[in-house]
């Protein structure tokens, strides 16, 4: 309509007058203005619809505007809006026993932070206290947060800037088969080597120094590469062995992503602390948290924990949280992420690796995929730079916006990652813009 065209024009000059963004140079910076959302598409303020493959920041994981998630923020709204963390609240309550009890067992107390980086810290912290131990492992090719410590153990070029006090950091080479820091062959050999590796960092740095193992259990912004079986529990039993709290982040691979409630149930693997965030009620309102296992929780028994935020468990956001894990429980959400990952997304993604040369890897599970983009098939030549953009990239994403597709890119790859309820139709067609977009890419192929 004329009022939100004009509404959106406004709103947009105001952002460039006043609007500080992230990750972003301010000057050339360009954002999309959003003027309505729905389900998985979002609208310009021309009117223009868009298929939204990315979720956002992969955190709505329902959609937008889900009517009961909606309705249940109104009604906590209009009864108790805010309350201090010490206080007891029900949705707070609730929140944290639909939590734990979708956690491994034996992880059975939930702290409430505002979002998945101070999840990170605190978790961090938990391990350090518990432990009496400072430093903390972390891969390469990993993003745990945009707080100081979260982004010292960040393995992404974004913690460069950062990177002035990361007392205690050390960071490991991950298991990532399709380009191997372990001249790997197989994926078998990539988890031996992997490991191998990961435990001479252990020894080299001194198991009686290292508090902390943090880990994507399947690395998200980073590549979307799934730990082949074995990987997991072999970071399991390391981390055992050496009395290292494993800390598993499933920030992103969390609350049916991957078509399992937590990513690690795939392999059932236990970690000690999960940390949480977007998923676990899509977004509508900020909220993150740390799942805690019995041993950790019993330092903290009669000692006091040093650490809170005022928002901890805030109402509205665990209220969004109750309703949003209660309709994925409903709506079958996760199942249906899982088949929408094995039927339509999989195998849509490999057609458009036998099609276009410059495809150069397909991997992914539940309605979590990434396409890595290249010149050459043989060399993996990136089709950007790693900690960088390109003009390829940036015209490929410009043609599946321009076709009404958003995606999430990172460097060189593609992430297909839409709402777990999306409609088939729309996941196919959002495929097919792909498809023609692709052909860009192939323009700038290698033979
Ligand atoms: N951990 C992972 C795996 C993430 O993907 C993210 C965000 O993308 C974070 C942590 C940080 O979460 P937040 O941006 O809510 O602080």
């Amino acid at each position: 309509t004329d009022a939100q065209r004009a509404e959106g024009k406004r709103a947009y000059e105001l952002d460039r007058q006043h609007v500080f963004h992230s990750w972003a140079a301010q000057e050339p910076f360009n954002p999309m203005t959003v003027v309505k959302t729905q389900d998985s598409f979002m609208w310009d303020e021309t009117g223009k619809r868009y298929i939204d493959f990315s979720s956002q920041m992969v955190n709505t994981n329902i959609g937008h505007q889900h009517p009961k998630v909606v309705a249940a923020i109104q009604e906590q709204a209009a009864t108790i809006a805010t309350i201090a963390p010490a206080h007891v609240s029900a949705p707070r309550s609730e929140a944290a026993r639909l939590i734990a009890g979708r956690a491994p067992q034996g992880m059975d107390y939930v702290f409430f932070t505002n979002g998945g980086a101070d999840a990170n810290e605190h978790a961090i912290r938990m391990a350090r206290l518990h432990t009496g131990k400072t430093k903390v492992l972390s891969a390469y090719r990993s993003y745990h947060g945009g707080t100081h410590l979260a982004v010292n153990v960040t393995g992404d070029p974004r913690r460069f800037a950062s990177d002035t006090a990361s007392t205690g950091t050390v960071h490991f080479l991950p298991c990532y088969p399709y380009r191997s820091y372990f001249h790997a062959e197989t994926e078998e050999q990539e988890v031996a080597r992997a490991l191998e590796n990961l435990e001479n960092t252990i020894v080299l740095e001194g198991p009686s120094t290292i508090a902390a193992l943090i880990l994507e259990s399947v690395p998200g912004t980073a590549g979307i590469y799934v730990p082949p079986p074995g990987y997991l529990a072999g970071v399991r039993e390391l981390t055992k062995k050496y009395g290292i709290v494993f800390i598993a982040d499933e920030v992103m691979s969390g609350f049916g992503r991957t078509g399992e409630w937590f990513a690690v149930d795939h392999w059932d693997v236990t970690p000690d602390l999960i940390t949480f965030a977007k998923g676990v009620n899509s977004g509508y309102v900020p909220l993150g948290g740390v799942v805690i296992n019995e041993a950790i929780y019993d330092t903290f028994r009669n000692r006091v924990y040093p650490g809170g935020l005022t928002y901890s468990g805030h109402p509205l956001a665990t209220a969004a949280a109750v309703a949003t894990i209660n309709a994925m429980e409903d709506e079958g959400m996760n199942a249906n992420a899982t088949r929408l990952g094995n039927e339509v997304i999989g195998p849509g993604l490999q057609r458009l690796q036998e099609a276009h040369p410059s495809v150069g890897d397909v991997r992914g599970l539940g309605c979590f995929w990434a396409i890595e983009l290249v010149t050459n098939r043989e060399t993996k030549e990136p089709l950007a730079p790693y900690g960088s953009s390109s003009e390829a990239m940036g015209k490929v994403i410009a043609k599946c916006k321009e076709l009404g597709l958003i995606v999430f890119a990172n460097f060189n790859r593609i992430h297909v990652v839409p709402p777990l309820n999306t409609d088939d139709e729309v996941v196919t067609e959002g495929l097919a813009i792909l498809d023609e977009a692709l052909s860009v890419a192939d323009q700038y192929y290698q033979h």
